[in-house]
C-alpha cells in the first residue's frame, strides 16, 4: 500500500462528517442502540463494533487502520502509552509457571514488569546479548513462551537479527514481541521479518511533538482479538479519541520529518566524531558500529538517538558540559521537534560517581529537526567549555 495513501485516506470516511479534511474526534464515552438485537450482538462481541469507548471509538479506529497498514499488519491495537502497549502484550501471553527470553536491557518499565511484577505471579525471565543468536538458543527452556526484544535497543543501540530469532522461535512455537520504537514502522517492520507483534512508544515518532504518551500494537487479527477482549478491556488502558486524533495529525508529517531528523543526525554524527572531546559514537547506520551489516540489511533508515562518549577525567565534567548547553534541552523521550540530552551519571548517586565505569561516561542525544548548525553550535560551545 502506497505511504501517502495510508496517510491521508486509509480509515477516513470524509463523507460521513461533511467532508472535512481533518477527521472528526468523536469525543463520547458510548454510543446508542435503536435495537435490542444490535445491542445483545455487541454484548456478545465487544469487537465487532461500537459501543463504550474503553473497547472501540470511530476516532482510534482511523489511527488503527493506518498504524497496521504501516506495519504491514492484519490489525493494531493502540494504548495510552507505550508501556501498556509491552504490557498487554507480555501478558497476554504467560501463565503462571511459563518462562520469558529477553534482550538484556530493554526499555526500564519492560524491565520492571519482568523482574518485579511477572514473578509474582511464576513467570520468570531470561536477560540474554541479543547480539548473538546463540544466546536465545541457550536460553530457552521448555516453558519458554515468549521472546521479548528491543532493537535497536533505546540506549545501547544493540541489535538483534530479527529474522534469525523469528524463525527460531517459531520452529519452538514461542511468541515473539519486538519494540520497534527506535525505527517506526517507517525504517523496520519486524512482522515482515517474522516477528509476531511489534510494538511502539507512539510517544516519540507517531505524536512527534512532546505532546502525548501513547503505545502501538500490532500483529494478527487473532491475536489483537484476543488481547482485546481480555487484557485491553480489562485494564482499559485504551488510547483518548483526542490523543488518537493527536497522532493522525503526527503521521501526516511523519515521514518528512524523520527526512529531517536523518539529515541533522548526519551532521551532528560527523561533527561529535571529528570533535577532540569526543572518545566514541554509537548509531546503527555508522560503518563504525558493531552491527553495521545487520543495522544496514534490516533497518531502512536510522536517525535521531545516538550514544556518544566524552573524553574526561572527572564525571563532574560531563556535568558541566549537560549544564552549559543553552538549546539542546536535558529531557527524557525523543522524538518531537527539539534536541534533547540525558547523561549516563543522572541514573547514578553523586556519591557513585565514577570515571572509569564507561556508563557514567554516556551521553544520549536525540537530534532534533532545529537547522543542524544550530544544533552543532551549542553542542561545540559545551564541549569548549567543558
Ligand atoms: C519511551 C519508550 C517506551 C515506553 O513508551 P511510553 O509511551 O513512554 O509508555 C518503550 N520503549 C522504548 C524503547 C521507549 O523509548
Amino acid at each position: 500500500m502506497d505511504i501517502s495513501y495510508i496517510i491521508n485516506e486509509l480509515g477516513e470516511e470524509r463523507e460521513h462528517y461533511f467532508n472535512a479534511v481533518a477527521p472528526p474526534i468523536i469525543q463520547t464515552s458510548n454510543f446508542a442502540f435503536k435495537k435490542v438485537d444490535d445491542m445483545r450482538r455487541l454484548f456478545e462481541d465487544e469487537y465487532s463494533g461500537y459501543i463504550y469507548s474503553r473497547g472501540l471509538n470511530p476516532t482510534v479506529d482511523i489511527l488503527r487502520k493506518k498504524l497496521a497498514a504501516l506495519d504491514e499488519a492484519e490489525d493494531c491495537l493502540v494504548f495510552n502509552s507505550g508501556a501498556s502497549a509491552i504490557f498487554a502484550s507480555v501478558l497476554a501471553n504467560v501463565k503462571a509457571g511459563d518462562h520469558i527470553v529477553s534482550v538484556k536491557k530493554p526499555y526500564f518499565w519492560a524491565q520492571q514488569m519482568f523482574n518485579v511484577i511477572l514473578p509474582r505471579f511464576g513467570v520468570t525471565t531470561t536477560y540474554v546479548d541479543g547480539t548473538q543468536i546463540e544466546n536465545f538458543e541457550r536460553a530457552i527452556l521448555p516453558n519458554t513462551s515468549v521472546i521479548y526484544l528491543e532493537s535497536p535497543n533505546s540506549w545501547s543501540l544493540a541489535l538483534q537479527d530479527l529474522e534469525a530469532v523469528a524463525e527460531l522461535a517459531k520452529a519452538q512455537g514461542i511468541i515473539t514481541i519486538c519494540d520497534n520504537s527506535y525505527c517506526t514502522p517507517l525504517y523496520q517492520k519486524p512482522l515482515a521479518m517474522g516477528i509476531d507483534m511489534a510494538l511502539q512508544s507512539a510517544t516519540k515518532y507517531i505524536g512527534g511533538h512532546s505532546d502525548v504518551v501513547a503505545g502501538v500494537l500490532t500483529g494478527s487479527h487473532a491475536m489483537m482479538t484476543k488481547i482485546f477482549n481480555s487484557e485491553y478491556l480489562t485494564a482499559g488502558n485504551g488510547i483518548s479519541p483526542f490523543n488518537a486524533w493527536l497522532l493522525i495529525r503526527g503521521l501526516r508529517t511523519l515521514p518528512v520529518r524523520l527526512q529531517k531528523v536523518t539529515e541533522n543526525t548526519k551532521a551532528v554524527l560527523a561533527f561529535l566524531k571529528a570533535h577532540p572531546k569526543v572518545e566514541a559514537v554509537l548509531f546503527p547506520h555508522d560503518e563504525s558500529f558493531p552491527q553495521y551489516t545487520l543495522a544496514k540489511q534490516q533497518m531502512q533508515g536510522a536517525c535521531g538517538l545516538l550514544s556518544f562518549y566524552l573524553k574526561v577525567e572527572k564525571i563532574e565534567e560531563i556535568v558541566t558540559f549537560c549544564e552549559n548547553l543553552k538549546h539542546i534541552l536535558m529531557a527524557v523521550s525523543w522524538g518531537g521537534y527539539e534536541s534533547l540530552i540525558i547523561p549516563g551519571c543522572a541514573s547514578v548517586a553523586q556519591e557513585a560517581y565514577n570515571v572509569a565505569q564507561k556508563s557514567q561516561r554516556m551521553l544520549r542525544l536525540y537530534v532534533g529537526q532545529e537547522e543542524p548548525a544550530y544544533i552543532i553550535e551549542d553542542l561545540e560551545q559545551a564541549l569548549n567549555n567543558t
